[in-house]
């Protein structure tokens, strides 16, 4: 189904709680696969309204994007969007992941360009701006994908602080077919909101989603801000850097501001979903959302069951592992042991 569908489903009444959904990126290894289909599937438990996979231009993670996107949908059953990058490719690699992701029943691509060359070279390939790719798309398959957009509430670097361009570059990709806008990560929510103002006066009118991204030890919390050029609100300092060698309270800490910070947004009704830079890691999020009271206790427990619930209703409260488990050669907590591994 479409992202715009069900947000406009989820949304149908105007005191609909706040709607969520996870990003996950390609892992490295196979063992890093196989765990993140089991942390995906299970954090799909705390119903998310979807969930996406980010693209790796080049090399086997491209490929890797679009056999994970057929799984999730096909095998997994999850709603899921398909990021796919149209720079520094071959159209064939762009064709075959959009050809995949039609047949596997997936709806919904965030369209992207792609960083350049770190060697500062020029990008090659067919495409130039994710614009192309939106045109390329639309051609191709008419409405048949819900097409995602960056967007950049605090500028692309590459506009060098021209707020205006940049906006002016988001609006011609929705007038090109462009149906949502996924935002960069950010923290300062006084930005974002203005930001929000500006693209509606703009005449930007399809829905933001904003990207948003738990805090889990100091030192990627200044490293992922400073990656994205975002400007980091002097509160977020003065709580964080006094526990800085401390993981657990950063942790805690950096939930609290996250949380404050999503309130903040979806308070000023410039937003109503939540978009979740998860980083293959569910904790932190988990954090995030319960603080936010959008998922419960209970759900949780529920999604650390390695089980599904029975929907019988003798054995609906069970707590303890049905019996083929037993079968298995390894326990579960070994097995899971490495959850955490990307
Ligand atoms: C939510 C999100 C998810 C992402 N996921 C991925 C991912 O999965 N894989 C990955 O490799 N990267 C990803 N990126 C990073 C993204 O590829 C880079 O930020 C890239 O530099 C820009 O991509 P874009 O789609 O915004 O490009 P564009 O919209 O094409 O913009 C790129 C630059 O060109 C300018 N511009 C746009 N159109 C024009 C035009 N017609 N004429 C002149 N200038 C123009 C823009 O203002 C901007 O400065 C993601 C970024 C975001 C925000």
């Amino acid at each position: 189904m479409k992202i715009t569908d069900k947000l406009s489903h989820a949304h149908a009444s105007e005191q609909a709680p706040p709607t969520f959904s996870f990003e996950f990126f390609t892992p490295k290894t196979t063992q890093g696969v196989q765990n993140l289909y089991d942390r995906m599937d299970r954090m799909y438990n705390l119903n998310p309204l979807f969930i996406d996979i980010t693209w790796n231009a080049g090399g086997r993670l491209s490929t890797l994007t679009t056999e994970m996107v057929n799984t999730t949908s096909t095998v997994l059953g999850l709603e899921t969007c398909m990021h796919l990058t149209c720079t520094n490719m071959d159209l064939k690699l762009i064709d075959d992941a959009l050809q995949s992701a039609y047949d596997s029943g997936c709806q919904n691509i965030l369209a992207l360009r792609g960083d350049p060359p770190l060697d500062g070279s020029e990008s090659t390939g067919d495409f130039k701006y994710a614009l192309h790719l939106i045109k390329y798309i639309k051609s191709k398959y008419g409405d048949h994908f819900n097409i995602g957009i960056a967007g950049y509430p605090e500028g692309h670097p590459e506009d060098e602080g021209d707020q205006a361009k940049t906006i002016e570059f988001l609006k011609a990709k929705q007038d090109a077919g462009g149906d949502f806008i996924v935002t960069q990560m950010f923290y300062d929510a006084d930005r974002f909101i203005d930001w929000c103002h500006k693209i509606r006066e703009a005449g930007i009118t399809i829905p933001v989603i904003p990207g948003i991204m738990p805090i889990s030890t100091y030192a990627a919390f200044l490293r992922r801000a400073k990656w994205s050029e975002i400007h980091i609100p002097q509160h977020f300092m003065e709580r964080l850097t006094p526990i800085k060698d401390d993981d657990a309270k950063v942790r805690e800490e950096g939930t609290q501001l996250v949380i404050e910070m999503c309130q903040r947004i979806v308070e000023a009704g410039v937003v109503n979903h939540l978009h979740f830079y998860t980083m293959n890691l569910e904790k932190a999020t988990l954090m995030i959302l319960e603080g936010l009271n959008l998922v419960s206790k209970q759900q949780i427990t529920d999604m650390k069951q390695p089980w599904r619930k029975s929907l019988n209703p003798n054995r609906i409260n069970e707590s303890v592992r049905p019996i083929f488990w037993k079968n298995r050669k390894f326990t579960y907590i070994q097995r899971t042991s490495n959850w955490d591994e990307p």
